[in-house]
């Protein structure tokens, strides 16, 4: 009889790309002030970081077009605030309703302009944003439940500059509670992607939203200093610790409000009892979620002694079955690097933790000849004082450290400037509590990482920002306690 050799199963996923042709972009876009579309003196074009193909032309405002749109929201302030506040939910609820009618465009448009995959921002990005419209909608006229009965006003007139890894959702974190206290708005969004922020103005056009209580002003950091030195009652930045505090200097003693949401250095703890098939999912999901450009994304995994070795033999095995490439293609789990500028900012950091002696692994992957890409990357043999254990490199590089008991777990936790985020992975329910309630850090998820809900506050310790985002905490920010 015959022997039937059989071939090694080979298998691998076809391409399942989203059809680009969902998105309705148009080759231009003009800033978004008092209800009307105003062309800009000037005009760069944001570009698809994935093929550095331009996608369109928008507005760089100027100092000028900043105070136009503040000016704007000034006009608007007095009305949107007098408006009961059950009506001011409705309009919030009119914002949230078309952001998921429309939200296949604008997760296409998403992962065009930032590089995410767009498994992240179908799945993730857009319907979050939209959740946390629905949410705020449903406080504008219950706000006095939050506040503890307390007597309040709404701050007036807000500015608002978002950054460039969550920016639909971080636009929604921005404007929802603004809007359901009563503030009118000018919102900065990032450089590199400006385009959601310009669909959801035209959503609030759709909502009939007042004229000018929402206003979009899209350009670079000048516009965004511009912003905070305008004449504004309330300052709300999410992005870097350096622009936070130069911020920070700007309004010392003024009396514009400021909340910041910085960087990160979260740490991410696995005990020896942990599920470890689990606790891997939880490390690929904590830093390799949108290409590790998460502010509190786990950077830093510490991992009891006694499983290192599994650990990391597993979450290597996992690592190497990422799938790095077009952020359009359903199947991709890790897209482009947002910018040029980023992409030279994790080289040089991943450069000096190869310097300064850790051993660097990354995954052998083919990355595209265009665009900006970084393969998934893993350092062991970390010390505490290297750069890549200390500095945030927001990209798809973890640090590997290990401890021996808890306590050294949360001291070495705790040793950072940062204070967002952290993960703890145990099948001890106490020991989970005892470890949370000692790291300082903003939020502290249990055998799970990166998962965000509109009910639930979010915002840091030390150097990571004062303020909450989400959920009734969330309102406080942007009401003057006035009894
Ligand atoms: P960034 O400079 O702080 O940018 C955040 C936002 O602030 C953007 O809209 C930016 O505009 C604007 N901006 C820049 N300079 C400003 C200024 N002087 N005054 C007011 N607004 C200003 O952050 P980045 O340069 O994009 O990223 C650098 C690092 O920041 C990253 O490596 C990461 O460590 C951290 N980061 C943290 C978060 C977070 O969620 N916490 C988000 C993004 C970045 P342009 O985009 O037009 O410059
Ligand atoms: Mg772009």
């Amino acid at each position: 009889m015959a022997t039937v050799t059989r071939a090694a199963l080979q298998w691998d996923y076809a391409p399942a790309p989203e059809a680009r042709d969902a998105a309705s972009l148009r080759s231009s876009y003009d800033l978004f002030i008092g209800g009307e579309w105003v062309a800009p003196a000037r005009r760069v074009a944001t570009i698809n970081p994935a093929t550095e193909e331009p996608l369109a032309e928008v507005g760089s405002a100027s100092a000028s077009e900043v105070a136009a749109a503040v000016a704007a929201a000034r006009a608007a302030a007095p009305g949107w605030a007098a408006l009961a506040p059950l009506e001011r939910g409705k309009y919030v609820f009119r914002i949230a309703r078309p952001l998921l009618d429309q939200s296949r465009d604008l997760a296409v448009v998403e992962s065009l302009d930032g590089g995410k995959p767009i498994r992240e921002s179908r799945d993730v990005d857009v319907p979050l944003a939209a959740a946390h419209f629905f949410s705020y909608a449903g406080w504008a006229d219950k706000l006095s439940y939050a506040l503890g009965g307390r007597s309040f006003a709404p701050r007036g007139v807000v500015g608002q500059i978002i950054p460039w890894n969550f920016p639909l959702l971080m636009a929604a974190w921005k404007l929802a509670p603004a809007l359901a206290c009563g503030n009118t708005a000018v919102l900065k969004p990032a450089e590199t992607t400006p385009l959601t922020a310009l669909l959801l103005a035209s959503i609030c056009e759709e909502a009939e939203l007042p004229p000018g209580v929402v206003n979009v002003v899209t350009g670079d950091g000048a516009a965004g200093a511009a912003l905070v030195r305008a004449e504004v009652d309330k300052v709300a930045f999410t992005g870097s610790t350096a622009v936070g505090k130069e911020i920070a200097c700007a309004l010392a003693g003024t009396d514009v409000a400021l909340t910041l949401e910085l960087g990160g250095k979260s740490a991410n703890i696995v005990f020896e009892d942990a599920a470890i098939d689990q606790a891997v999912e939880g490390i690929v999901d904590g830093i390799f979620f949108n290409q590790g450009h998460v502010c509190c994304a786990g950077s830093r995994l510490l991992v009891q002694e006694s499983v290192a070795e599994e650990v990391v033999r597993k979450l290597w095995a996992r690592m190497e079955r990422l799938r790095v490439g077009d952020p359009l293609d359903k199947n991709t789990d890790v897209g482009a690097i947002n910018s040029a500028a980023q992409l030279e900012r994790i080289t040089s950091l991943v450069a000096a933790g190869s310097r300064e002696g850790a051993e660097r692994r990354s995954i052998s992957c083919a990355l595209p000849d265009a665009g900006y890409w970084f393969p998934p990357t893993l350092f062991l043999d970390v010390a505490p004082a290297h750069r890549i254990a200390v500095e945030e490199i927001f990209g798809p590089v973890v640090s590997v450290m290990t401890f021996r008991t808890p306590r050294e777990a949360i001291e070495r936790a705790n040793n950072s400037a940062y204070g967002l985020a952290a993960g703890v992975w145990t099948n001890n329910g106490a020991q989970a509590f005892s470890v949370a309630r000692e790291l300082r850090a903003g939020v502290v998820w249990q055998n799970t990482y990166n998962r965000f809900d509109p009910t639930a506050a979010f915002g840091g310790y030390k150097e990571s920002g004062f303020g909450r985002e989400g959920g009734p905490a969330g309102l406080l920010p942007y009401v003057r306690l006035t009894v």
